[in-house]
């Protein structure tokens, strides 16, 4: 042994902990900031939150989006154009239905984004794209003009982005991005019906069987906001989905992305109700129901977040990928 290698080896026997020490620091630091994570594919899974922003802003531009409006009609170009070019199978289910003042027909129509069309059992996740018509809950202005940033383009806006990720990723089961059309066309709270999209499109799928089968499914709805807190929906929870609900907050605490608490707080009647009741498919809600400018014209961009588009996106993306194997459901009975 020379005495130049004693001498190095010394140094490196002193640098070992330094260099332990520092490993540990960036990989402890790492898991602390919002983590990407690697898939099946060796791919690194990072949503980006500017860019997920970016669509969130694209929406909220075109205004107001009620259904059967040139607002709605422009946002299906947009969502259309984006979803082809990344190579996904776009599809509308569209149908009339009266509208609540004049009791005419509107067309109406909920989108179906397929990624490995071909694969006979299939998750859903779906959102809805229609604005409420007016800002109810609005203290000063509750006829005021309503962009729904939250409520409306936040679940678009984080499909938007999951599409870039959706080739990196091996999902056991095909997946449908189902867009719903319709879910508070309410002009009179008291009056009106919820959820028109989702009943169509439940009805349509008990009453004309496809060759494809839901395994189970999400509806996302409201998780752009700034102070992002998904709690877990009680329904989806205890009745409808709890396997479905329990292994997405499974994820999302492995990955530690921390804004999905796994605590039941609110009963929510959202687009999952018709696909839990009608069309018989688990499926959980995701939701912030605690969002503060629900219904109000503060539901702008400025109170919504890319950086909660993207821990949601990577916890659906993720989820989706290591999901376990779940029975088929059973074939609810015709409407
Ligand atoms: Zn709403």
């Amino acid at each position: 042994m020379s005495e130049s290698t004693t001498k190095k080896q010394i140094q490196a026997n002193r640098q070992w902990p330094l260099l332990a020490a520092l490993v540990c620091a960036t990989v402890l630091v790492a898991a602390l900031l919002f983590s990407s994570h690697q898939t099946a594919n060796g791919a690194e899974l990072k949503p980006n939150a500017k860019r997920a922003y970016d669509y969130l802003l694209q929406v909220c531009k075109i205004g107001p989006r009620v259904s059967g409006t040139p607002g709605m009609a422009a946002q299906q170009k947009l969502i259309q154009d984006h979803f082809v070019k990344f190579g996904a199978q776009v599809k509308y289910q569209a149908f009339d239905h009266p509208h609540p003042n004049t009791g005419r027909p509107i067309r109406l129509a909920n989108m179906v984004i397929s990624w490995n069309p071909q694969a006979t059992e299939r998750v859903l996740l779906g959102c809805h794209y229609d604005t409420r018509p007016f800002p109810d809950r609005d203290r000063f202005n509750p006829r005021g003009r309503f962009i729904g940033a939250n409520d409306g383009a936040s679940g678009v806006a984080l499909f938007m982005e999951m599409a870039h990720h959706m080739k990196d990723l091996k999902p056991r089961y095909g997946v449908d991005m189902v867009i719903f059309d319709a879910e508070e066309l309410v002009y009179n709270d008291e009056r009106d019906k919820y959820f028109i999209g989702s009943e169509h499109f439940s009805k349509d799928y008990v009453n004309n069987p496809t060759r494809h089968r839901y395994i189970c499914g999400l509806v996302l709805d409201m998780i752009g906001d700034r102070n992002l807190e998904i709690f877990q929906e009680r329904n989806s929870l205890t009745k409808y989905a709890p396997q479905v609900t329990k292994s997405l907050w499974a994820t999302a605490a492995r990955l530690r992305v921390r804004e999905f608490i796994a605590t039941p707080k609110h009963a929510v009647n959202d687009d999952h109700v018709p696909l839990n009741e009608i069309a018989g498919i688990p499926t959980a809600n995701v939701i912030d129901f605690d969002y503060p400018y629900w219904h109000t014209q503060q539901d702008i961009p400025l109170n919504c977040s890319g950086e909660s588009l993207a821990k949601v996106a990577l916890v659906t993306l993720v989820w989706l990928e290591e999901m376990p194997r779940m029975p088929v459901p059973l074939r609810p009975r015709r409407q």
